[in-house]
């Protein structure tokens, strides 16, 4: 666990009454792989179970050290790729399972969600029984086909959707426009809380000085047409504020939007620093808006 959606694992794990251990890196730093592969090299677990993109933070985990971990101890691998698949190029090869869904990265409708099993393991017997059929994904690949209705609108969307991807340049795309991205947040002195070569490509979390609120920022921002995130609790709850960058973003929004930001940032900021006095009072700051 190092973030929001990582934490989510485990409130999965504990509804499913999975026994489990976690392990915790602060929120922002990258995963711990030290400790995990401590861990793993204690020999009493059968999985590990981690978030690709922790989309909360912006830090994309290194999937190939948790892979080489995983095959050295003999454990397999479950992968929440929510956020980066379609976002970052990823190969899954060796993980035994993974999530990922139609209306992040990949920019169809959202409302599907896909589960990608390597070949084991199987669940069998009594374990099946008990397991409700619309989550027994033996059943869907047994069908061969479509098991349960499924909206015909959504798979429509995606297939559309994933014509884009038949070559590599969305993720190229993504990856350049996040840069400059950073480069501009960073200017502006606010502190993008991933360390660079954690960096997920796609999701920028800027940790915002007590001075300015990221409720507000955020809530301007939109006024001026402009979505950033900064609704969920885990952000407002530490004053952070989100830029993604998927999907069809146009250059010129995007310079747009950096441009009324930094314009914010500096009016917001100034506002906070005037002194009290009789003179700068209410209507200092007034004129300062
Ligand atoms: C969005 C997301 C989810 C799913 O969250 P919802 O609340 O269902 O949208 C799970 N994991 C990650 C990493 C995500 O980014």
């Amino acid at each position: 666990v190092n973030g929001e959606f990582g934490r989510r694992l485990t409130g999965h794990a504990r509804r499913w009454a999975l026994p489990f251990d976690t392990l915790e890196s602060e929120y922002g730093q990258p995963l711990h792989y030290e400790g995990v592969r401590a861990a793993a090299a204690g020999g009493k677990y059968a999985w590990l179970w981690a978030v690709h993109g922790e989309t909360s933070t912006g830090v994309l985990n290194d999937l190939a050290q948790l892979k080489q971990i995983c095959r050295e101890y003999g454990m397999r691998l479950a992968v929440d790729g929510v956020s980066s698949l379609g976002a970052v190029p990823t190969d899954l090869s060796g993980v035994s399972w993974a999530s990922g869904v139609s209306g992040k990265a990949l920019g169809a409708y959202t409302g599907l969600c896909f589960v990608f099993q390597g070949d084991e393991p199987r669940v069998s017997g009594d374990a099946q029984d008990l397991l409700p059929v619309y989550m027994d994904v033996d059943a869907y690949e047994q069908s061969a086909g479509i098991p349960f209705s499924q909206s015909s609108n959504l798979l429509a969307a995606l297939d559309a959707a994933l014509r884009a991807f038949e070559t590599d340049a969305p993720y190229a795309h993504t990856a350049s426009r996040y840069r400059s991205i950073r480069s501009a947040v960073e200017e502006m002195g606010l502190r993008v809380l991933a360390p660079r070569e954690h960096q997920a490509p796609y999701i920028l979390t800027i940790a915002l000085p007590k001075e300015l609120s990221s409720r507000e920022l955020g809530q301007r921002m939109l006024d001026q047409g402009f979505a950033l995130q900064f609704e969920s609790g885990y952000l407002l709850e530490r004053n952070w504020l989100q830029i993604a960058s998927l999907g069809h973003l146009k250059e010129k929004d995007i310079v747009r939007m950096l441009d009324v930001l930094r314009l914010f940032v500096e009016t917001m900021g100034k506002r906070r620093q005037l002194p009290l006095t009789k003179e700068a009072g209410p209507q200092a700051v007034a004129a300062n808006r």
